[in-house]
This record gives structure tokens, sequence and C-alpha cells, in this order.
């Protein structure tokens, strides 16, 4: 039997103030993700200094927002989910949950897109935050 998605409630992520333009964006649908001038490295999640060189030379990029699963976990305990590290079309990972599809047919090397879901609920709505969609072929 095909496992349905549910609507999760996501938790409320901490907006710290370098981050704002992230969430700023996020709001409108993009994926800011940083690029170091210095290596030319891209990381996620979003740091002030450089994980690879350490620099502060730091700036944001838009992301295409497309990737690929590297790797997931089904879990289903309460409202099952998915979380997952999907290797943007940019080199970077990140650790996502995998949303509005079949739990059962996500596969590693899936192709999936950003999509933004509201975190917390209705009396105390959250930031958006990026997951990722499977591409439909
Ligand atoms: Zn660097």
């Amino acid at each position: 039997m095909a496992t349905t998605y549910e609507t999760r409630k996501m938790a409320v992520p901490e907006v710290h103030p370098e981050h704002k333009e992230y969430w700023e964006a996020a709001a409108l649908g993009t994926l800011l993700i940083k690029q170091c001038d210095s290596c030319g490295e891209a990381h996620y999640y979003p740091r002030v200094l450089c994980p690879h060189c350490m620099s502060d030379n730091t700036k944001w990029n838009e992301a295409k927002g497309t990737g690929t699963i590297y790797t997931y976990s089904v879990m289903r305990k309460g409202t099952p989910y998915a979380i997952a590290f999907v290797e943007l079309d940019e080199g970077l990972r990140m650790m996502t949950n995998i949303v509005d599809c079949d739990l059962d047919t996500i596969h590693i090397g899936q192709k999936v897109k950003v999509a933004f879901k509201q975190s917390g609920d209705q009396d105390n709505p959250g930031p958006f935050v990026p997951c990722f969609t499977p591409i439909k072929e």
C-alpha cells in the first residue's frame, strides 16, 4: 500500500541576523546558498566563515533549486516523513525533507526540486523552510 504524505508540522527555525537575507529569499521561493570568494566553494548551512578555508569573504548566491537525493531515511513513527541529504546541482549537500510525494517511491539518485513549506502552525507561523519534492519525469 502506498504511503501518502500528510502535512507534518515543522519546527520553527531560529532566525539569526546573519541569515535574514536567507529567510527573506525563502519566503519569496528562492533558495540562497553561500559561496566563498576566496576558495570558490559553496556551502550549506550558511555560515559567516567559509567552512572550507575559514575566509569571511562569502557572498549569497541564488541556487537553481534542483538536485539529486544523495541519501534518505523515512520516519514512520506518527505521521511518516522523509529526511534526506540532497546534493544540489551546485555541488553542495543539504539536509532537508522530501515532501509532496509517495514516500515509498523515494530513491537515491532521484531528481528533486526545492519546495518551500511554512514552519510552525496557524497560531505560530514560522519562516518558509526549503524542502524538496521529486521532479515528475
Ligand atoms: Zn573558502
